[in-house]
Formats: structure tokens, C-alpha cells, sequence
């Protein structure tokens, strides 16, 4: 099916201008929720995949428009997977800054010297008459003591992704979609797409 307008569940300008540039060489029309003042779908699933096929489904219908959703987040090994899918919940009033000080003293009182996690994105796109699509992507590394870094956003300044001697913060914005659990499920969906038009 070529898709000619594409709805991006997210009110993230962000992501938003990111998804708009990647399908620039599609032609495909982005449109943001926001743009067309649709709510917040509620993220009730215990997954990450059901919660983006909760908010691609959701939108697609009451848009009438096929939709890209994502849900990502940070798992812990030591706290068996959390914060996960409650990632952006984890942080007091979305104080990310508490949210890695809370995150960090769980970490000590765990008692584990493993502060090994990875970061997860599943993006899901909902066609019409047709299930929903997904792609998986994952980063895998450690939490750091010390926060360090400016970029990025959330958890980055104390995520280190393996291979490299700087958290995430560290990146540039490309230097960080080129590995990261994000760029890899957009590099699975771009792959999609390329078969689809
Ligand atoms: P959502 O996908 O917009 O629901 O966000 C999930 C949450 O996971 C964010 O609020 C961040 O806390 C965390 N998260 C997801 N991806 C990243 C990332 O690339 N860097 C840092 N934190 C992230």
C-alpha cells in the first residue's frame, strides 16, 4: 500500500521532526496528534508492543488515518526489567534529573554489582484493514554512577551503551540513532517501507 499521509501518535515535537525528515525521501505527509488536537491514548499494556498497538490503533480509527506509534523505555537487569514500559512514569512530576537519583540509590540498596540494562523501542503501524505492523530495536549497556552529558534526553547521561567509554548524553544526535534501540526499529520500519512503495 503507498501511504501518502502518515499520522505519528506522539505530542514529542521531537520525535515528530525526526520521523518528519526520515520519510521526506518517501513522500509521505506527516501529521502529529497534536496538529490534529487528538488525545493521549492511555498506555494500560504491560508491554511495549501492546502499548504502541494500543496507541496506533486507537488513533488510526479515530483519524482514518494510517498511524505510526512507538513506546520505548529503560529495563534494569538488576530490578528485574523495571522501569520498563513505566519509564515515564518513574519520574516524579517528569523530573528526569530525580528520576536518575532514584534510579541510581535503587541500584546501590539492590545490593548488585550488575548495573547491566538496555533500552528497548517498538514501533507499531497501523494500515487500514490490516494488523498492525511492528519493529523491534534494543540497545544494550550499563547504568553509570555519575550522570555525565547534556544531549539526548531521559535516562541518557547515565546510560553507556556497550562498546563505548561515554554515556549517551555524550552523543551527537546521529552518533546515537546510529546504535540506538530507536534508530534501530526506524532503520526496520525504513526497510518496510522501501518493499511497500
Ligand atoms: P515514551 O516512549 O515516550 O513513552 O517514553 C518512554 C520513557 O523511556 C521516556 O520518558 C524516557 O524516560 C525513557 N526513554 C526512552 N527512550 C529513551 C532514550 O533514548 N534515552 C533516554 N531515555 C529514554
Amino acid at each position: 500500500m503507498k501511504i501518502k499521509k502518515l499520522l505519528v501518535a506522539s505530542h514529542n515535537q521531537g520525535k515528530i521532526v525526526e520521523i518528519t525528515d526520515l520519510l521526506k525521501p518517501f513522500g509521505i505527509e506527516v501529521v502529529s496528534a497534536n496538529e490534529l488536537n487528538l488525545p493521549d491514548v492511555e498506555e494500560t499494556g504491560t508491554t511495549f508492543f501492546e502499548n504502541a498497538e494500543l496507541k496506533a490503533t486507537e488513533l488510526a480509527k479515530i483519524s482514518g488515518l494510517p498511524c505510526l506509534a512507538d513506546d520505548s523505555g529503560l529495563c534494569v537487569d538488576a530490578l528485574g526489567g523495571r522501569p520498563g514500559v513505566y519509564s515515564a512514569r518513574y519520574a516524579p512530576n517528569r523530573d528526569f534529573d530525580k528520576a536518575m537519583d532514584l534510579l541510581i540509590n535503587e541500584l546501590k540498596q539492590s545490593g548488585s554489582s550488575d548495573w547491566s540494562a538496555h533500552f528497548s523501542c517498538v514501533l507499531a503501524l497501523k494500515l487500514p484493514d490490516e494488523p498492525c505492523r511492528f519493529y523491534e530495536g534494543r540497545v544494550d549497556g550499563e547504568i553509570v554512577s555519575q550522570k555525565s552529558g547534556h544531549n539526548g534526553f531521559g535516562f541518557d547521561p547515565i546510560f553507556k551503551p556497550k562498546g563505548f567509554d561515554k554515556t549517551f548524553a555524550n552523543f551527537t544526535k546521529e552518533e546515537k540513532s546510529a546504535i540506538s534501540h530507536r534508530g534501530r526499529a526506524f532503520q526496520k520500519f525504513v526497510t518496510d517501507l522501501e518493499k511497500m512503495v
